[in-house]
């Protein structure tokens, strides 16, 4: 893996750093203050390299540099938007669906994303860290429910911990019978791809269970050479990927963008898997879309890219109902016919058949 410079090698964590580094403006700087007494920040080196800190609309930029519409709250917008709090039976675990847990076991992160939807609970200080006794009270309520069959460890990001510290884990979670795969939610391969090391991957590919890891990204250039490299040590030790990524304006809301982002994760041999919603977590609502573009994107998406391509947009229902899709929808039904059902299908030009197809007698 290529080396980050030693001069620039520390993550920048406070807005003066930012500053500094000439990646935010001296003026900025009083609101930026009161943005990161609320909200964590964190660039790692890997990231500060990839903005080009002399555009002001730099989508890396955007995703990680603090900004003064962060201390505007808009309506619907709360510190639980996806319901964490109202399905967790246990500190550390959400269970919304039957089949699967959600394992909370840290709050940091390594770097910090301006819209991310657990803001409120995630960075150094917060009071989310899972305590030793409060992790062996989640593996008790996995173990007492013999429906989890997938255990979904996500934080902060799960690859923070140490590769001994995640062998333990990953061996607790798969010493349970019924539990048999194992998903971690990070951001790690792009953000801080060095931890990525043959340390954590053995780790990770562990004895028992099967893990997958979902890798999070949202604009192709977050896919440096060593972003690359991390992804393919993972992938190399036969690891399933998949992607996730949020819809984010200013960063991702262009088809040509979207299209870039996917084909790259299928190029480093990550399926695309979410295309999130922005989830109404406080002060983020200058990076949201409406879903009427997020359906219009998904269109364009089908007409330039292979199945292989395509990810699923979806919302997080706030209140913790979990994730629906959110189209659009190809088909609906013809209510001109009365004779029997038919469907309106529209193909990926934009054009609308029925089906079954009428002949030319009208009959079907
Ligand atoms: S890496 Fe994930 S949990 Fe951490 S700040 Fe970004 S979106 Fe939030």
């Amino acid at each position: 893996m290529n080396r980050i410079d030693p001069k620039l090698a520390a993550t920048l964590r406070r807005p003066d750093e930012l500053v500094a580094r000439g990646l935010a403006r001296a003026a900025d700087l009083p609101d930026l203050e009161q943005v990161a007494a609320r909200y964590a920040v964190a660039v790692t080196p890997d990231i500060a390299e990839l903005i080009d800190a002399g555009d002001p609309a730099d989508p890396i930029a955007r995703q990680f540099i603090p900004s003064a519409e962060e201390l505007i709250t808009s309506a619907g917008e709360n510190a639980d938007p996806i319901g964490d709090d109202a399905r967790s039976p246990v500190a550390g675990i959400v269970h919304r669906y039957p089949d699967r847990v959600l394992f909370k076991l840290v709050h940091v992160c390594a770097v910090y994303c301006r819209f991310c939807f657990r803001r409120e609970m995630v960075g150094p200080g917060k009071a989310t860290a899972l305590s030793e006794d409060a992790y062996q009270a989640a593996l008790d309520y996995i173990r007492q429910h013999d429906e989890i069959w997938e255990v979904i460890l996500t934080g902060g990001d799960p690859l923070m911990l140490s590769a001994r510290r995640l062998a333990e884990i990953m061996a607790d979670l798969a010493a349970i019978d019924h539990v048999k795969i194992i998903r971690i939610h990070t951001r790690v391969p792009i953000a801080d791809p060095a931890r990525v090391t043959p340390e954590l991957v053995a780790a990770l590919r562990g004895e028992g269970a099967t893990t997958w890891i979902a890798v999070h990204a949202n604009h192709p250039r977050e896919f440096s050479a060593n972003a690359r490299a991390a992804c393919a040590c993972l992938a190399d030790a036969g690891i399933p990927l998949v992607s996730q990524s949020v819809l984010l304006r200013g960063v991702n809301d262009d088809a040509a963008t979207l299209e870039g982002l996917m084909r790259t994760f299928v190029e480093c041999r990550i399926k695309p898997y979410y295309l999130h919603h922005g989830d109404l977590a406080p002060g983020t609502a200058h990076l949201r879309t409406s879903i009427e573009q997020g359906q219009a994107l998904m269109r364009a998406l089908r007409g330039r890219v292979s199945g292989l391509c395509q990810p699923e947009y979806v919302l997080d229902v706030p209140g913790g109902h979990g994730k629906v899709p959110v189209g659009p929808s190809y088909l609906s039904q013809d209510r001109d016919l009365a004779r029997e059902t038919r469907y309106r299908v529209v193909d990926y030009c934009g054009e609308v058949h029925l089906y079954p197809p009428i002949d030319n007698d009208g009959r079907g």
